[in-house]
């Protein structure tokens, strides 16, 4: 295997293939087009590869040493952690996307309400250890059968009393007469690595993926805000601004006392800010998007 190229594994196609792609993407990755049989992608400005797989398969290669790291749902990597606890598999960074939960679901008519009306009873599902993990915490005996796909309809079929799945709107579940009893396992998307020893050309090019990646992180999270507001409401105005220590305050040409105030803020509860802004008599209020920040 080449020693010089990082080869990083990201699931193919699937509910973690765009949110992966697009994050290596804006961390600089140019990448070659791709067709539905493509495996293997080439960045074309960096020395980095991408094996595109099943998301299954990823915490497996990336243990091998086939890919020296991987983005993967926490989902996939606990369960396989829980079945291979000596593998040599690192958690480097949480992404931040590909959010869900794992959660038990029953017939929403039927009388097993609570995860302690499962004693004795029997649960299908993708994830039979981290499943057992949670019933041995609690303390309750249920028998768990594995399946690979479609587990909602194990219990309209009779062949499982209730479910363990990745629940997201709860729509295929209201779909088919379940209801959620508990939120046992929440997840997002990670970066796991190879604790196998990297190259010296690879472990440079994953800590300027990382720094990279940091920044993409941070930019998503802030905005960069100008507005106008008269000179004697500075004050007010820049303590409102959440997180922005030192605005920027320029004189407005012909405009009185007005300035114009520049500041990056954090993006959470914006909405919020900016009505508080226009009533301090902030005008003129602009917000754009940061695409690239490095402190
Ligand atoms: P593959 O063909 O690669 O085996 P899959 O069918 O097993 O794919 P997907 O449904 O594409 O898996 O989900 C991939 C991962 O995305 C899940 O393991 C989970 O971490 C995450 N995920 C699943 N459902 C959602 C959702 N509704 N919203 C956000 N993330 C999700
Ligand atoms: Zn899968």
């Amino acid at each position: 295997m080449d020693t010089q190229r990082l080869r990083i594994a990201i699931q193919k196609s699937g509910r973690m293939a765009e949110g992966s792609n697009e994050l290596l993407q804006a961390a600089g990755l140019r990448l070659p087009s791709r067709s539905k049989t493509t495996l293997f992608q080439r960045a074309r400005n960096l020395p980095i590869d991408l094996l595109l797989v099943r998301d299954d398969d990823i915490p497996h290669f990336v243990a091998t040493g086939v890919a020296d790291i991987g983005i993967v749902g926490e989902n996939v990597y606990a369960e396989w952690q829980l079945d291979a606890p000596e593998a040599p598999v690192s958690l480097v960074r949480r992404l931040g996307f590909s959010f869900c939960r794992l959660c038990l679901a029953t017939p929403k008519d039927g009388p097993l309400r609570s995860p302690k009306d499962l004693e004795g009873k029997s649960l299908a599902t993708s994830y039979p250890l981290i499943l057992q993990r949670y019933f041995d915490e609690q303390g309750i005996n249920a028998s768990i059968m594995q399946m690979s796909g479609s587990v909602e309809v194990a219990p309209k079929l009779g062949i499982a009393d209730g479910i363990f799945d990745i629940v997201s709107s709860g729509a295929t579940l209201e779909a088919n007469g379940l209801g959620t009893i508990a939120d046992v396992f929440h997840s997002e998307a990670l970066i796991i690595q190879t604790e196998k020893a990297l190259s010296e050309d690879k472990a440079s090019i994953l800590a300027r993926l990382l720094t990279r990646i940091e920044c993409v992180q941070a930019s998503r999270q802030i905005k960069y805000l100008m507005l106008n507001a008269p000179q004697s409401k500075l004050a007010a105005i820049t303590n409102l601004l959440p997180g922005a220590d030192a605005p920027t305050v320029l004189p407005l040409q012909g405009k009185g006392d007005m300035v114009a105030i520049h500041a990056v803020v954090q993006d959470a509860d914006l909405w919020e800010t900016l009505e508080k802004l226009k009533a301090e008599g902030a005008s003129s209020i602009l917000v754009t998007p940061i695409e690239k920040m490095m402190a």
